[in-house]
């Protein structure tokens, strides 16, 4: 699988940098987010090194898919029973931070600290 030594999620899928997980299989894994918007904030991300969404092709459309439909079933296990958001951000201009395509799922009671 595709990782970039230097990339931080690709780091937290290898297990070298410790993050708070909520989910994990072959192809995704979902930790908390360090730095969370709302009372429950995860990150899902491809394990394998992605930079963004607009790298994405083709070969990705099942892993996008696959990542959008965990949303629920995540929110529903972290106890999100009154709605969520799902952002991705995209690019410098688009307030993309990690180099590594990530989707933020954010849900819990208002008011949030951002978001
Ligand atoms: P973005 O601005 O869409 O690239 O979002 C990156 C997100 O990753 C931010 O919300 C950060 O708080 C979060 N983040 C950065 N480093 C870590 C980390 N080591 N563990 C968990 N979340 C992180
Ligand atoms: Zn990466």
């Amino acid at each position: 699988m595709s990782a970039d030594p230097d990339c931080i999620f690709c780091k937290i899928a290898a297990g070298r940098i410790p993050a708070k997980k909520a989910y994990e299989d072959e192809e995704l894994l979902v930790f908390h987010d360090i730095h969370p918007w709302a009372p429950v904030h995860v990150l899902v991300i491809p394990k394998q090194h992605i930079e963004s969404l607009d790298a994405v092709g083709p070969e990705h459309h099942a892993l996008l898919g696959r990542m959008m439909a965990l949303a629920p079933r995540l929110m529903r296990e972290l106890g999100v029973v009154n709605g969520y958001r799902t952002v991705v951000n995209v690019g410098r201009d688009g307030g993309q931070e990690v180099p590594h395509l990530h989707l933020h799922v954010m849900g819990g009671p208002r008011p949030w600290a951002r978001g």
